[in-house]
């Protein structure tokens, strides 16, 4: 049978990261020794007592729905956090908890966008943002920053991308794929931009914990009057390593909330129930020494990769990505072939040399690869070496 699709589907493409992630896994799989530095999952483990809060969930019969916004419990928990940590001040009735911050960023999109509405999105950006956009029938305004401003949108660039369609503005600091971090003066030169045009902020907030001698700043709490427009995204699965638990969140004005809350009653019911009982105790069970030990793979990383011919990297302040710029390696030959795009290079890196990246045309940045250090230190450092054995032989 001929399957006809709707064109919404029709209109994306898979994720990238995930993909790249399903054809190392295969290849691990078939006995390959493979180093993946591809998908963004930290390689430790749930701490303890939230691992031990979702046992008890299940044997203490918390295995029933919960309300759509997720449980009171567990909203309260995250408004506490927020306010503590962020100085945002949220009810728990303003948060709402899905399936992981990538389905919060979806309930955003479908609660505030209508067909033809635009969204700001900074690139490099996160694979699933324009694709998420396109999905609720918005249109994605790449703003195209690269090495020169550290990856960083400026309040000119901003300024610029406005038009009357403007409805959402996005923020992912710590970035993925760049690892930027913006400073509280870069935020407040953006929110002087921001409070002079009606359009919600949409803050991804979720590797906050990962920055390394930086500080990750809410732009909402540095001014005031943004408060009420911005929508705070965040989750577990970075800073608590729970990217399989699928927990996540998003917090905003109380319509925006109830809106985002019965959207998702039609569509997911309610987040893991045994989840969010997990979620509330790793809250409280953050372990510092992750951010210690991604500082240390970084740091060999950047330096292994400043040292390869034709290869720029800027250090990154957070997240745990580095994004090398190989644009001077495209017009080189492998064994006569001319490389030409990141997405080549890539496959050529991971057929002859075995270490996975994600190329950099799924980001919107064609001369750039992301290497993930959400592995081990040790592969870490055996990527550089095959990645370095892999530049020397191009001609
Ligand atoms: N935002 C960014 C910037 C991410 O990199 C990710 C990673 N998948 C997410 C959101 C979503 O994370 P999750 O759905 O696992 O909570
Ligand atoms: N955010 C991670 C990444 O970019 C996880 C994979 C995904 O959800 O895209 O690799």
């Amino acid at each position: 049978m001929e399957h006809r699709l709707s064109s919404r589907v029709r209109a994306i493409a898979p994720s990238a990261t995930m993909s790249v992630d399903a054809k190392t896994k295969a290849l691990l799989d078939a006995g390959r020794p493979v180093i993946n530095m591809s998908v963004g999952e930290p390689d430790f483990d749930t701490p303890v007592p939230a691992a031990y809060a979702g046992i008890r969930a299940i044997t203490h019969g918390q295995t029933k729905y919960t309300a759509a916004a997720g449980t009171v419990a567990l909203r309260r928990a995250i408004a506490k956090k927020l306010q503590e940590e962020n100085g945002l001040t949220y009810t728990p009735e303003q948060i709402v908890v899905s399936c992981g911050a990538k389905h919060s960023l979806f309930n955003v999109f479908m609660t505030l966008c209508d067909p033809g509405d635009e969204v700001i999105i900074p690139a490099p950006y996160w694979v699933t943002y324009p694709e998420q956009v396109r999905l609720v029938g918005a249109v994605p305004v790449i703003v195209q920053c690269d090495e020169s401003t550290g990856f960083k949108m400026t309040p000119a660039q901003l300024e610029q991308a406005f038009t009357e369609r403007t409805r959402v503005v996005l923020l992912n600091s710590p970035c993925n794929p760049t690892g930027a971090v913006y400073s509280r003066s870069e935020l407040l030169a953006l929110a002087e931009v921001l409070v002079r045009h009606d359009a919600y902020i949409l803050a991804d907030e979720i590797y906050e914990r990962l920055v390394y001698g930086v500080e990750h700043l809410s732009i909402a709490a540095l001014k005031p009057e943004l408060m009420p427009r911005t929508v705070v995204v965040n989750g577990f699965s970075k800073a608590f390593a729970m990217t399989g638990w699928r927990l996540g969140y998003a917090a905003a004005e109380l319509p925006i909330a109830k809106a985002m809350a019965s959207l998702q009653s039609h569509g997911a019911g309610s987040p893991s129930t045994i989840s969010q009982a997990a979620g509330v105790a790793a809250l409280d069970a953050f372990d510092p020494a992750m951010v210690a030990e991604f500082k240390r793979r970084r740091d060999v990383l950047v330096e292994g990769l400043q040292s390869l011919p034709g290869v720029q990297c800027l250090m990154p302040d957070g997240a745990f990505y580095v994004f090398p710029n190989i644009g001077q390696l495209l017009q080189r030959r492998w064994r006569g072939e001319v490389i030409g795009t990141a997405t080549r290079f890539c496959e050529l890196l991971l057929e002859h040399e075995l270490v996975a990246a994600v190329p950099g045309e799924a980001f919107g940045a064609p001369h750039n690869i992301r290497l993930s250090y959400a592995t081990h230190y040790d592969n870490v450092v055996q990527a550089v070496e095959r990645i370095r054995r892999f530049v020397e032989q191009l001609d």
